[in-house]
């Protein structure tokens, strides 16, 4: 089957999830499926092999979940992107917008050394809010940003836009309108 495909058949989506209105795209059952998750990783890493990638950041928490398997396979090391609170060591901080009010993201200050190459990985990008805030918190510690990289993409919603007016190439494997 196509990537395409796989990806839509791996994909739950969930009607009213958190509210109402909202169509949550579900990546726990391409998780579980060990055939889509394997697929979808090669299709994120294959453009950056046999390139020198130093870190790759993954945004909690399903940024974890495939930023770890893409860092296995770039032979990269992983660095954890967290919502304020939860890293134990000295910290960078950004605050960004959420739809209702200000949330703070942060990291290790010695996650990730200035010029080493950074690849972005989170599930799925819609405003581009969270991504871009990340972007700015790599950058603070002069990081050189390769990409970003995300399963979803949701193309109404301006994220790619946003990140590419950052600089930033955007990979994603799927859109969803
Ligand atoms: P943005 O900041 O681009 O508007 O929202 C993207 C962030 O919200 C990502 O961290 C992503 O995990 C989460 N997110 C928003 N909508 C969905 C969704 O429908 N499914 C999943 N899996 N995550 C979502």
């Amino acid at each position: 089957p196509s990537l395409e495909d796989t990806l839509l058949a791996a994909i739950r989506t969930i009607p009213d999830y958190p509210k109402p209105g909202i169509l949550f795209r579900d990546i726990t059952t391409l998780l579980s499926n060990a055939r889509a998750f394997r697929r979808a990783i090669d299709e994120l890493v294959h453009p950056y092999a046999g390139q020198k990638v130093d870190k790759i950041a993954g945004i909690e928490a399903r940024g974890f979940i495939l930023g770890g398997a893409v860092a296995h396979q770039l032979s990269a090391g992983f660095v954890p992107i967290r919502k304020k609170g939860k890293l134990p060591y000295e910290t960078v901080r950004v605050a960004y917008s959420l739809e209702y009010g200000l949330d703070e993201m942060e990291m290790h200050r010695d996650g990730v050394s200035p010029g080493e190459k950074v690849i972005l990985v989170d599930d799925l990008i819609a405003t581009g809010g969270t991504a871009a805030a990340a972007v700015q918190l790599l950058r603070q510690i002069g990081a050189d940003i390769l990409a970003a990289c995300f399963v979803i993409d949701l193309p109404d919603l301006g994220g790619r836009d946003k990140l590419e007016a950052l600089g930033v190439p955007v990979r994603t494997l799927i859109g969803f309108e």
